[in-house]
């Protein structure tokens, strides 16, 4: 479902919040959305120099200073999740949030045709990665008061399509993984939903569809709204539920 919504700016106040993939695209316009709001962001990805930027621009805003924790999640591991949290428990002693936003397409292929090490190298971007970080930072999020996981779905998330293969069961196995969490733990201080930013204006969407006119999707900037509802308090009685950062498209 979707959220109209106008966030008040202070509603991320005091929060430490971590975002995969902040570098770019959605991930970058979120970062900027939550600092905006009064959060400290911590920016992950894999190039330090594309970070930097987004730093900067959260910087020169006035915003609470930043953080840059590089991890390229193609090639990570159980050790490198938990010393993102244990860095994270240094240097903020808390996490109140994550947007999980890092992905890759991968290839569009049909099953058949499909090369199965490049399946699992977007099952490891897109998913195990996103596993992976949850479990470690499960204990510094239940020590907040409240906190929010975002997964990043996709309309392929929900219902399969030709030749999206890989890309498309990444987003299914994350949805699976949110709505887990979200039984597992509907008592604690957690809360985990799924995100569907719809056709956005990024690179990977420029991949996606290359005939595409890029001026004929939304821009990043346009659709948090939803970003911002889900992570501050507003949205505290959803959890394990399936939302949209665009109304349907008619
Ligand atoms: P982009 O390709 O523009 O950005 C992806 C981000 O993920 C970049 O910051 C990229 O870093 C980072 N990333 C990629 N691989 C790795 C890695 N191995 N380790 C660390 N970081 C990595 O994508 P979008 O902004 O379009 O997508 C954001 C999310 O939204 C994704 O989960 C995507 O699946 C989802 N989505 C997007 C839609 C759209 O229309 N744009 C529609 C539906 C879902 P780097 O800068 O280094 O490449």
């Amino acid at each position: 479902c979707h959220i109209d919504y106008q966030a008040p700016s202070t509603l991320l106040e005091g929060r430490v919040i971590l975002v995969t993939g902040a570098s770019a695209g959605i991930g970058r316009a979120a970062a900027l959305a939550f600092a905006a709001h009064g959060a400290t962001v911590v920016l992950l990805g894999r190039s330090v120099s594309r970070l930097k930027v987004v730093y900067d621009a959260i910087e020169s805003s006035g915003a609470p200073q930043p953080a840059i924790f590089p991890l390229n999640l193609e090639s990570a591991t159980s050790l490198d999740y938990q010393a993102v949290a244990d860095k994270l428990s240094s240097e903020f002693g808390r996490l109140d949030g994550v947007l999980h936003n890092a992905s890759i397409l991968g290839e569009r292929l049909s099953v058949e045709d499909a090369n199965l090490e490049t399946w699992a190298q977007v099952m490891q971007v897109n998913f195990t990665a996103t596993l992976g970080l949850t479990q470690a930072l499960l204990p510094l999020l239940a020590s907040a008061e409240r906190a929010s996981v975002v997964f990043t779905s996709s309309s392929v998330g929900r219902k399969g399509r030709a030749n999206w293969g890989a890309y498309s069961t990444s987003k299914f196995a994350t949805e699976g993984l949110m709505q887990i969490l979200a039984d597992e733990r509907r008592d604690g201080p957690v809360r985990f939903n799924s995100l569907n930013p719809g056709a956005t204006r990024t690179a990977m969407r420029q991949a996606a569809y290359p005939e595409e006119d890029p001026q004929s999707v939304r821009a990043p900037e346009e659709i948090l709204p939803t970003y911002l509802w889900l992570m501050g308090d507003d949205s505290l009685h959803a959890n394990g539920e399936m939302f949209d950062a665009q109304p349907p498209r008619g």
